[in-house]
């Protein structure tokens, strides 16, 4: 790994590992254990600027690359990273702690967004309309922003980044990545393989760090966009931050998403996607459900089949294949659930299913908290409120499918969101009503492919753009319209008219 010599993580800067010059690290833990794996270099104003001035003076030639020669490098990143994959998905469990197939998932919708940059020709075309006046033809065509920033969570160290920089690159930008840095070593393996691929050096950077970093993203002034996942608040400091210094910004934030099961669903589909949906990735996920809105009769039905599907859940170190469930990502982050189930029982909810006291053998360091199920949860609680990002199921029971939907209506987030039932009309309806950016039909996950785009509503995104997919490919060029005539004869002669179209 691209560590220093005492083990310290370095940034990767014009293609190589840059040790840090300032004494500010961060301890990187593995989860699973409670121990701390090495440190991880936070970035100087001075070392941030370094990265911008290398990116800005790769920019000058990438954006004259030719489509193809960009193209084969894409190509070349995907095969590679397809190959060594596993590798990535190890070191993504080391640090962050999901289940190795969790993690290896993560990987496989990261490559997806690789494949979808591959077709860079076609996502690139222009547009031409011939004789818009006599003998006058106009054409537009997309062209890179220059330097582009992307500020990523600690939840999908390697899918989140690959949302952004290999369309970001495809598209003739260059890149300057700022992951988290509770799990940053990924990032530079990623960024070595591309390298490898045949990226040359300065187009894809990294600067390993914490607000100081990113502070100084949002105000350098050859820094063209940001590009930000993580949690609510943070999103809107850097849109705002960002808006104030001219930049284009795209922030998407924190969630809760509510699931929404009407009395004629298939009551097992259902629970099996409600734990799968709640307890995956122990709920660090974005598009985790986090609330279960039982319309009518349903919970009679969907509970007890939850509970026991709970009850056999295995939860462990991330590499044991046997484990269904890891650690949550710090100690500190263990605590804060935790404190939100004891905050809901204080306020009148109900614990189902504790998983408080789960200590697991041989790791009892380890940052585990064993999953959660909360009934009679009512609006004005704070296990209802706020984003959790642990597994941490909440249900609340609606008398009415109208009901229901005035939950999600009235709340302030609106990443994802699902339904299930078999009444096609009350499917469509609430795909049709309900105000939120990525919606599931007995689907408790929908995640865009790489071909459409992601990104919520309210709260969960700032700015205009979704990320990757189409529009992704807007968010990193801007367009510009041309006119052009050869010059003739005819035409000839001073006009201080408006252009009019003869
Ligand atoms: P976070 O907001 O704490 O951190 C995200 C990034 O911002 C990190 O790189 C971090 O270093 C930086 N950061 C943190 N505090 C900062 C500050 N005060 N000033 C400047 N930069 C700062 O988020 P996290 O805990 O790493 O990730 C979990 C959050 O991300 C959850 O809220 C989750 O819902 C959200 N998320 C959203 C999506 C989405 O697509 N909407 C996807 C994944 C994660």
């Amino acid at each position: 790994m691209t560590t220093q010599a005492n083990d310290t993580l370095a940034h990767f800067i014009g293609g190589k590992h840059v040790a840090t010059t300032g004494s500010r690290t961060g301890d990187v833990y593995n989860p699973a254990t409670g121990e701390v794996q090495r440190k991880v270099s936070f970035a100087s104003v001075d070392e941030v600027d370094a990265a911008v001035a290398t990116a800005k003076r790769a920019a000058q030639e990438w954006r004259n690359s030719s489509l193809a020669a960009r193209t084969r490098i894409l190509f070349a990143y995907r095969e590679m990273a397809n190959r060594r994959k596993d590798e990535i998905a190890r070191l993504l469990t080391l640090e962050h702690g999901k289940v190795l197939s969790d993690a290896q998932g993560e990987v496989q919708r990261g490559l997806e967004v690789i494949e979808f940059a591959c077709g860079l020709a076609q996502l690139l075309k222009g547009e031409l309309s011939e004789n818009v006046s006599t003998d006058v033809d106009s054409w537009s065509m997309r062209q890179p922003l220059g330097v582009v920033a992307g500020i990523t969570p600690f939840n999908f160290p390697a899918m989140v980044p690959m949302w952004m920089y290999p369309l970001a690159i495809a598209c003739g930008n260059s890149f300057v990545l700022k992951p988290s840095e509770r799990d940053p070593s990924v990032t530079n393996l990623c960024a070595e393989l591309f390298k490898e691929a045949g990226l040359p050096d300065g187009v894809l950077n990294v600067v390993h760090g914490d607000k100081v970093a990113v502070d100084r993203l949002i105000e350098h002034p050859d820094v063209a966009a940001l590009s930000f996942v993580g949690s609510t608040p943070i999103a809107r400091y850097i849109y705002e931050g960002g808006a104030k210094h001219g930049k284009r910004v795209q922030a998407l934030g924190g969630a809760k998403n509510h699931m929404v099961v009407l009395p004629d669903a298939d009551m097992d589909l259902a629970a099996d996607a409600a734990v799968g949906a709640g307890f995956g990735s122990a709920g660090e996920r974005c598009m985790a459900i986090s609330v279960l809105v039982c319309v009518g009769s349903a919970a009679d039905k969907l509970l007890p089949r939850i509970k026991e599907r709970m009850a056999v859940l295995k939860v462990g170190n991330g590499l044991d294949p046997a484990s269904q469930m890891g650690p949550l990502i710090t100690k500190q982050h263990r605590d804060r659930v935790a404190g939100f189930v004891d905050a809901g029982e204080k306020e009148g909810a109900k614990v189902l299913v504790d998983g408080r006291a789960l200590k697991v053998p041989g790791h009892e360091q380890g940052f585990f908290l064993g999953p959660c199920l909360l009934d009679e949860v009512q609006p004005g609680m704070s296990v209802y409120r706020e984003e959790i990002f642990g597994p941490v199921l909440s249900v609340v029971r609606s008398k009415s499918y109208d009901e229901a939907m005035a939950l999600i209506q009235q709340h302030a987030y609106g990443n994802g969101t699902a339904i299930f039932t078999n009444d096609g009309g009350a499917a469509r309806k609430f795909q049709h009503d309900v105000p939120v950016g990525m919606v599931g039909v007995n689907v408790p996950i929908p995640v865009p492919m790489a071909y459409y785009s992601f990104g919520g509503w309210k709260q969960s995104l700032f700015g205009d753009l979704h990320i990757y997919g189409p529009d992704g490919v807007r968010f990193y060029t801007r367009n510009k319209v041309v006119i052009g005539r050869w010059p003739d004869p005819r035409f000839r002669g001073v006009d201080l008219g408006f252009p009019q179209n003869k």
